[in-house]
């Protein structure tokens, strides 16, 4: 059996049911499987991670982990007991422990000696473990927190918005750190995330949450490329929606509430300009530019006509005027 997370009809509220945070979410997870759950602030992320973790309650729905029946109506197997380990957004290290006491904390040591040193080694942490947590980098903050939780050799790694706390030039270092760890230890990972970008980067698999509720379940440039909705879309970097009809030769679409009409997404790199004596039978996009702004490399142009305002991206050796007639082609099927 490869199946090793099952949630089923997962619903938790808060606040005298006045805040829905998790409805009826259902989702499976296979060993090896690095699954990353993507979603907008106050989605339910967290709460859908402690939920597993066993650090909050749910009001219905079924967990299973490994073939045990962790949590239904009637069942509560405590945190301490669920084969996984959590790793909290600010790493929760103790303050006035060592690095090694923190790892060992909590743990029977005869068993975990080896897998210790080694992940230490691996992560480079051996020579900082007499050091307190505030006298080492966030990044070595991070590894700690990561071989305090996988020496426990856990079934279910679940990592809380694991790159959040660093800056753009760490975070690529960092990234990659802990790709090559789950890879080494061959770990089973449920990732909360907002930044879509490490999403795309790091899992199998993404789950959207949208308002306490899955929206898409796909591999991630299924979830690019195809949305099921607008939230998905944009939630994936910057997109045009617009109404189908002006683009029946794009296949992809989705109905959209706002528009009460079906929608393509159509990114702005997937348009280009081109010049008057085109092939009329690709589609085109006339309008009026509206505002240029240049983003080193290429400029975000806004263009618009009776019926559309459209954002693309045009290489920055193209000179385009504010309120220049342009045609836009797209790039895409
Ligand atoms: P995310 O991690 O995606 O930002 P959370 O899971 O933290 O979202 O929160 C989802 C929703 O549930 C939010 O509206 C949040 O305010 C609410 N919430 C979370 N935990 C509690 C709590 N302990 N008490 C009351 N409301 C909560
Ligand atoms: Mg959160």
């Amino acid at each position: 059996m490869n199946k090793l997370l099952t949630l089923s009809n997962i619903s938790k509220s808060f606040d005298r049911d006045r805040v829905h945070a998790l409805k009826k979410i259902s989702f499976e997870c296979d060993k090896g499987d690095v699954i990353s759950i993507v979603g907008s602030s106050g989605s339910g992320k967290s709460t859908l991670l402690r939920i597993i973790a066993g650090l909050e309650i749910p009001d219905k729905g079924e967990i299973t982990l490994d073939g045990n029946l962790i949590n239904d109506n009637n069942t509560f197997t405590s945190a301490e007991k669920r084969d996984c380990s959590l790793v909290f957004q600010d790493f929760a290290l103790f303050p006035n422990m060592t690095v090694i006491e923190n790892i060992c904390f909590g743990k029977k040591a005869a068993n975990n000696e080896t897998l210790i040193d080694e992940l230490m080694e691996f992560t480079v942490i051996t020579d900082l473990a007499d050091r307190y947590p505030h006298e080492i980098s966030g990044g070595q903050q991070q590894r700690v927190a990561l071989v305090r939780a996988l020496s426990n050799n856990p079934s279910l790694l679940l990592l809380d918005e694991p790159l959040s706390h660093l800056d753009l030039e760490l975070k690529d270092n960092v990234r990659n750190e802990l790709i090559n760890l789950i890879q080494k230890v061959g770990a089973t990972v449920l990732m909360v995330t907002h930044d879509t970008k490490d999403a795309m980067l790091m899992a199998d698999k993404i789950i959207v949450l949208n308002d306490g509720q899955i929206d898409q379940i796909n591999s991630p440039p299924k979830i690019f490329n195809f949305p099921a909705n607008a939230y998905v879309a944009r939630l994936f970097g910057k997109t045009n929606i617009l109404p189908r009809e002006h683009f029946p030769d794009i296949s992809h679409h989705f109905f959209d509430l706002d528009f009460g009409k079906d929608v393509v997404s159509i990114r702005p790199h997937e348009l280009k300009i081109v010049h008057k004596n085109v092939d009329t039978k690709i589609p085109t996009i006339k309008g009026k530019v509206v505002s240029v702004q240049s983003l080193g490399s290429y400029s975000e142009v806004l263009l618009v006509n009776d019926e559309i305002e459209v954002s693309a991206n045009i290489e920055n050796d193209q000179k385009i005027e504010i309120g220049s007639q342009i045609i836009l082609t797209i790039d895409k099927k």
